[in-house]
């Protein structure tokens, strides 16, 4: 399979480059070419499957034959059976023809583990084969960098090091990622908030001549493709417990960079049945304006309840906007320039339409969300995190729309982010899972650097020799 760039001017890559590479060389995301498509009858067959068995069946002819196949069955064995719940992805049911579909069961409590710890052993698989290794290098305001840390922390070929902001994350958040205290893992606290962190990683990739000879930098946050590829499981695997493909069903997703959610879209490219996809935003809601204004464009940067969905620009919206522009990568090019330029991306008539064919959007703001929590705990008892709540009172909202069974998906356990939580009222105590219950009395390890592109470098350098 290769894989093209959304900016058409970068040359086209097999899955082990498009892994590697992140960005496209012309500021473009990869995409594949072409997506496999799936029969019903097929889709049907997979009904008895397990979610490792499952997950190999569709990543499969992405990844083809770049891996053995019993190499790929047993990295996807491997990664799943670190789950903490037997069907990986269990289904909750909360009312009729309303479910949630919990995506926290992995090591580090939210979604991003579906993704990260695949990745990581993915990695490190590709490059033992090159004789090759890597620098993973990421800014995190929580929950991406416990994940790709976890992921990689037995990584022969991959030194990670993760950017935090100093005092601004939250002590489970901080504590998932310096107590992993393995000799490829470090933590960099920056004294800045997050944008410093991610221009600093930005900085660090566009000029990668301050590693050690035969280096090179890797990304793992959400453009990275193999992330997408391996959330697009979970759609087929709610949809074949609820009774499809011969029934429809939809889907309500917390959202932030649009990568959860785009790979429900290709889940529905690719064959499955998808009535309707929710995008549900937090204040922050680019989307939402985009879809129901049809007006794409940077706004202020709001910080809420629910952190992990604080963006002012989804990154991984430009893989949708690529489609619905005809995969026109020139006009692509164009138009993300003069977004870049403070503009904003207006859909023609016609590929507006289109998206409100599959897409609906809601914006939940804080308020909303804390209401969405305590009233769901006071009905059912039933704990939700504040992101999820957002995905909730969403598909919620949208299944007057709908014929088919709403899934909500649930991207974190709710002590991940107990503050929030509390702040909703729900008088009960919001505890950690029964394996990180020594979790604030485990050994940290991190170093506090000043707010500079050099003292990252620096770091690096010394620690990696
Ligand atoms: C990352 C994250 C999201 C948003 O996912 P995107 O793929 O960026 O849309 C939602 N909830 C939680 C808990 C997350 O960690």
């Amino acid at each position: 399979m290769k894989f093209i760039s959304t900016r058409g001017g970068a040359p086209a890559l097999d899955f082990e480059e498009a892994v590697l590479a992140g960005l496209a060389s012309d500021g473009g995301l990869y995409v594949p070419e072409e997506l496999p498509q799936f029969s019903q009858e097929q889709i049907s067959g997979w009904a008895a499957l397990s979610y490792p068995e499952l997950a190999f069946e569709i990543m499969h002819p992405f990844i083809g034959d770049a891996i053995p196949v019993d190499e790929q069955k047993r990295l996807i064995e491997e990664t799943y059976a670190e789950f903490r719940h037997t069907a990986v992805a269990p289904l909750v049911q909360m009312d009729k023809d309303l479910w949630i579909l919990e995506l926290f069961h992995g090591p580090t409590l939210a979604f991003k583990d579906f993704a990260l710890q695949f990745l990581g052993r993915l990695l490190d698989h590709i490059l033992e084969k090159r004789g090759q290794k890597v620098v993973i290098l990421g800014a995190t305001s929580g929950d991406t960098g416990s994940a790709a840390i976890e992921g990689c922390r037995h990584c022969e070929h991959v030194d990670i090091f993760i950017l935090h902001p100093h005092n601004r994350v939250s002590e489970v958040q901080r504590r998932q990622m310096t107590s992993v205290i393995e000799d490829n893992v470090f933590n960099l606290a920056i004294q800045g908030n997050f944008d410093d962190c991610q221009n600093i990683v930005k900085a660090a990739f566009a000029d990668q001549s301050f590693l050690p000879e035969g280096r090179q930098l890797v990304a793992v946050n959400s453009i990275n493709w193999a992330r997408i590829m391996a959330q697009i499981v979970y759609y087929f695997y709610a949809a074949l417990a609820l009774g499809g493909p011969q029934r429809k069903i939809s889907f309500a997703v917390p959202t932030g960079n649009f990568g959860d959610i785009f790979a429900g879209y290709l889940a529905q490219n690719m064959g499955l049945p998808i009535e309707r996809l929710v995008i549900a935003t937090n204040a922050n809601d680019i989307l939402h304006r985009s879809l129901s204004s049809n007006d794409y464009s940077k706004g202020e940067l709001l910080h809420s309840l629910s952190p992990s969905m604080d963006i002012m620009i989804s990154s991984n919206y430009e893989r949708l906007l690529f489609d619905l522009f005809d995969r026109d990568g020139k006009r692509m090019a164009e138009l993300m320039s003069n977004f870049n330029g403070g503009e904003s991306i207006h859909l023609p008539e016609a590929a507006l339409e289109r998206a409100r064919k599959l897409f609906s959007s809601a914006r939940i703001d804080d308020d909303a969300t804390i209401k969405a929590i305590a009233e769901q705990f006071d009905k059912t008892e039933y704990l939700m995190d504040p992101h999820t709540a957002i995905g909730f009172e969403a598909g919620r909202m949208a299944q007057a729309e709908v014929s088919s069974p709403m899934v909500c998906l649930s991207t974190a356990h709710p002590a991940k982010f107990a503050e929030a939580v509390e702040r909703s009222g729900v008088d009960t105590e919001v505890a950690l899972p029964h394996h990180l219950k020594d979790l604030m009395q485990r050994e940290e390890r991190f170093e506090v650097l000043e707010n500079s592109l050099q003292s990252v470098q620096q770091s690096i350098r010394s620690s990696i020799g």
